[in-house]
């Protein structure tokens, strides 16, 4: 099963975070200052959140 992962050293922790609003599925959280969350029991691995990451944080595993 693939699965989105976030690299902590990438990630800038931005409230402006795209990845959170593009997912479909809604498999991303975040509280303010901190990463975003994937809840992999709703992660389907579709990669669009990987697309719009600036930082290239994300990756599929
Ligand atoms: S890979 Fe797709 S389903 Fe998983 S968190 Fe990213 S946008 Fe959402």
């Amino acid at each position: 099963m693939k699965l989105a992962v976030i690299d902590l050293n990438r990630c800038d922790r931005s409230p402006f975070c795209p990845v959170k609003r593009v997912c479909p599925f809604g498999a991303v959280t975040q509280e303010y200052g901190k990463p975003p969350v994937i809840d992999e029991s709703k992660c389907t691995g579709c990669s669009k959140c990987v697309m719009v990451c600036p930082m290239g944080a994300v990756q599929i595993v």
